[in-house]
């Protein structure tokens, strides 16, 4: 049976669907806004690192472009008295690029295998129109105000507007540190900072995603704007990384330190995590099902969201290809395959949101520990790519303590046994 898919929006959950459903033969039409040569003059979509599983996809795809501008690991330093530094590292580099190189990249990987894409801003009212055409209309245009459309869940959904106030750009004049990675800071009580290395249009520069706790010191680098006066919003960054994130600032030089390319490389705001369920049956009849941002969007504070939004577009791509009856059962099993990822990623934000500024003890402990041993840095990093196994780990005190106490356990018995041996 031939089966027609439609799919709003070509972000990477719309694109990696659509490659993934065209490489089954499966007739895709992509509709969205923005042309591919209309991105490099756009402002910063967000900063998003791929994490080594979402590069798996992508090689599975045929759409790893950038095979060699990958980073190895996590830096975390945090701004205890005296500050904690530590490294973990991944099994297999993950990578950022630009989404305003990487989106139009994987739009024209596409148009060219075949796929269709029409170009025009989809309003509610066209919907029920265009999902006539298709067996299934896929709905994934990002955070914007289109997944009303799918009910608001609201046992996933804690927040009623956004926890961190956002400030993010594209830098250049700050040094990577010794091995090419994230590095993760946290100035305790004001904010999170998380430097990722970014492949953008002048070459490699670094983005800085700041986390600004509400009502804190840092909150005005998300008010301030650049435009109004560059220097002077400069001198205000400079000088609040000084103050906050001082390893950050030692590697900065102030003779280069600007935005990586042009002014529209910084961004603004917040996000108001939310989750929504998963499909909606249209007044025709036909289903819509929500994808990506529009089913759950997350604080970037730990780069979840196209990870996930790219986890669950190959899984709903597989069953699509599965199944010839596109009803309520066939979302049933895309729901019971993309939900413990989805749904664990969303959670872990939220509770590393919550419980950072207040300094829950458990998870002062937690990073107590891994600053102490690297294998628990290398697993905790390595993690970022299964946030099922971080939700394991966080989602009770008493999961967080036996995380530690049973990684610890073994190599205290090893210790004592060579000590036995020793004596
Ligand atoms: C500052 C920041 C940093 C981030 N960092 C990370 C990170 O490190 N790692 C991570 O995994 N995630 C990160 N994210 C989240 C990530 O950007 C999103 O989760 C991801 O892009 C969602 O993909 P999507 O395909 O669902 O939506 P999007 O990528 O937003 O794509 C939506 C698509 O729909 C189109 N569209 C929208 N409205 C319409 C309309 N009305 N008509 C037609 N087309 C329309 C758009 O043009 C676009 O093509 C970050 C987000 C931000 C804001």
């Amino acid at each position: 049976m031939t089966k027609k898919v439609g799919i709003v929006g070509a972000g990477t959950a719309g694109l990696q669907l659509g490659l993934h459903l065209l490489e089954n033969g499966i007739e895709t039409t992509i509709f969205t806004d923005r042309r591919p040569d209309e991105y490099a003059g756009m402002r910063l979509l967000n900063t998003v690192a791929h994490h080594h599983v979402t590069i798996a996809r992508e090689d599975k795809l045929g759409v790893n472009h950038w095979p060699n501008d990958g980073y190895y690991g996590h830096y975390y330093w945090v701004g205890t008295p005296e500050p904690l530094e530590f490294y973990g590292s991944l099994e297999k580099p993950s990578r950022a690029i630009d989404y305003r190189i990487y989106q139009p990249k994987l739009m024209e990987d596409f148009a060219a295998r075949g796929g269709t894409i029409e170009f025009g801003l989809i309003a509610h009212e066209d919907i029920e129109d265009i999902s006539n055409k298709f067996d299934l209309l896929v709905v994934c245009t990002g955070k914007g105000p289109f997944g009303q459309m799918f009910t608001h869940d609201p046992e996933y959904s804690p927040f009623d507007r956004p926890q961190r106030a956002l400030c993010c750009g594209l830098f250049k004049g700050i040094a990577e540190p010794e091995t090419r990675a994230v590095v993760m800071n946290f100035a305790l009580g004001q904010g999170e900072m998380i430097e990722i290395p970014t492949l953008s249009f002048n070459g490699m520069c670094t983005a800085l995603v700041m986390e600004n706790h509400i009502g804190g010191d840092l909150e005005i680098l998300a008010k301030t704007k650049y435009d109004d006066d560059p220097k002077a919003f400069i001198a205000l960054l400079l000088e609040k990384l000084k103050k906050h994130y001082p390893a950050c600032a030692a590697r900065i030089n102030e003779d280069e330190f600007d935005l990586a390319n042009s002014s529209l490389d910084i961004m603004q705001g917040g996000v108001t995590p939310t989750v929504r369920n998963s499909y909606a049956r249209l007044p025709n009849g036909r289903l819509a099902i929500a994808l990506g941002d529009v089913q759950a969007v997350v604080d970037p504070v730990l780069g979840q969201g196209a990870n996930m939004a790219s986890y669950a577009a190959i899984i709903l791509g597989e069953e699509i290809v599965a199944n010839h009856v596109l009803d309520e059962r066939f979302i049933e099993k895309v729901d019971a395959r993309r939900r413990d990822r989805v749904m664990s990623a969303t959670r872990w934000t939220n509770y590393m949101l919550t419980n950072l500024p207040s300094l829950k003890p458990e998870l002062v402990q937690f990073i107590g520990a891994l600053s102490q041993n690297p294998k628990l840095a290398d697993e905790f990093t390595e993690n970022f790519n299964f946030p099922e196994k971080q939700w394991d780990c966080f989602s009770s005190d008493e999961r967080v303590n036996d995380w530690i106490g049973s990684r610890l356990a073994p190599s205290a018995a090893n210790d004592e046994q060579a000590l036995a041996a020793a004596e």
